[in-house]
């Protein structure tokens, strides 16, 4: 047995989304659409919007927060992925990009489950715990401006239940974590973080 994962080629990128993506038709369309744009790389991919899908349904998730939307993606994902009394509070800063989500949530018949917060996020998760929401989320998706993912990540632990999931995207930066030469800000702040997660005894980790 391979002590990695493969290296994941075009032809093989190719035969595992043939043979195991069930992209919903909205969902494809949200992502043709998103294609058109300059920030395009920022959407997450088809098997990971499928892979988050599976985790929600799997942890039988209520309560969910995602930190940053972009245009929606993820957030629509989980939230047909939701039973219809789910919700999902939804931060982000961009009036534009979320114009468009918000025309997709619509679209899938799931804008009751989302719930948008325009504003920084940290100020919004900051409320919710002020609230008195702390220990009630059950799933969360950390996906926005890598240098203030731990901010992000102390006020989720803050909100979610014991037993709850976070999830933490591009933790390896598409490589550059181990690069020695990158040292811009992003990655500098990638790999302080996941430093800190290995040596966070509170949580369970796994980094794919
Ligand atoms: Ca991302």
């Amino acid at each position: 047995m391979s002590n990695r994962s493969i290296v994941l080629t075009d032809s093989l990128y190719e035969y595992m989304s043939d043979v195991s993506l069930r992209e919903p038709s909205l969902l494809l369309a949200l992502r043709e659409e998103t294609a058109e744009l300059t920030q395009r790389s920022m959407q997450i991919s088809p098997e990971q919007g499928q892979f988050m899908a599976l985790l929600v349904r799997l942890t039988g998730a209520r309560r969910c927060l995602e930190v940053g939307v972009f245009t929606g993606y993820s957030s629509l994902a989980t939230a047909l992925a939701l039973p219809d009394d789910g919700r999902v509070i939804a931060c982000d800063v961009s009036e534009e990009w979320t114009a468009v989500a918000r025309r997709y949530w619509k679209r899938a018949g799931v804008d009751h489950k989302i719930d948008l917060r325009l504003a920084p996020a940290t100020e919004t998760l900051d409320a919710l715990v002020a609230e008195g929401q702390g220990g009630t989320f059950d799933f969360a998706f950390i996906d926005a401006d890598k240098t203030n993912y731990l901010a992000y990540y102390e006020r989720t632990l803050a909100l979610l239940r014991t037993g709850g999931l976070a999830l933490v995207d591009n933790t390896l930066w598409s490589g550059r974590v181990a690069d020695p030469e990158v040292a811009d800000a992003d990655t500098v702040a990638l790999r302080h973080f996941n430093e800190v997660l290995h040596r966070d005894e509170r949580i369970d980790l796994s980094l794919l």
